[in-house]
């Protein structure tokens, strides 16, 4: 865990304890059963690894899943990411929700001044400290990126690259 105490972000220890716990118990972390479609991406300054694969019916996110590796701050924000994301309406909630939600996410992730009472980001706010420590921002950021990519394709467009986290559009088979 030398990356962690290399890097030690100091949390809250409601924060703490919460991205923890997404780290040690994550939330719909596999593979799912038919994907509509998978893209993967990392974080080469930490070495974190994450893939997410979603599943598209009606223009709503009736499933998501994410696997991977790395420091607690990526697992758990990809964790959260996927409680979040299926947090709520039967049938899934819109793309177009999900995409508002990934804006609002990385809005907080990247701006210390970011409004939290604004918006409704769920156990994600545990992440809003991560802003301070801009060397484990991407940590945090890199399930977005993948998801963003993912909802691109979906739509049929290029997500905008970011050549610090490369992503990529991934096979579904598993
Ligand atoms: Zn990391």
């Amino acid at each position: 865990m030398s990356q962690e105490s290399q890097h030690a972000v100091q949390f809250d220890d409601l924060y703490r304890d919460l991205i923890l716990d997404h780290y040690r118990r994550p939330r719909h972390k596999g593979a799912l059963q038919d994907a509509t479609i998978a893209a993967e991406g990392m974080n080469p300054s930490c070495g974190d690894e994450i893939r997410v694969e979603i599943q598209v019916q009606d223009g709503r996110l009736a499933d998501i899943a994410f696997s991977g590796m790395g420091c607690s701050i990526s697992q758990a924000s990809a964790s959260m990411m996927t409680d979040e994301a299926l947090n709520g309406e039967p049938g899934g909630k819109p793309l177009s929700t999900i995409d508002e939600l990934s804006g609002h996410v990385q809005e907080m992730l990247t701006h210390e001044d970011f409004d939290i009472d604004a918006v409704d980001v769920g156990d994600l706010e545990a992440l809003s400290g991560v802003a301070k420590f801009p060397v484990r921002i991407k940590c945090a950021l890199l399930a977005w990126k993948v998801l963003d990519m993912a909802l691109a394709e979906v739509r049929g467009e290029k997500a905008d690259a970011d050549s610090d986290i490369p992503i990529r559009i991934a096979s579904t088979e598993n």
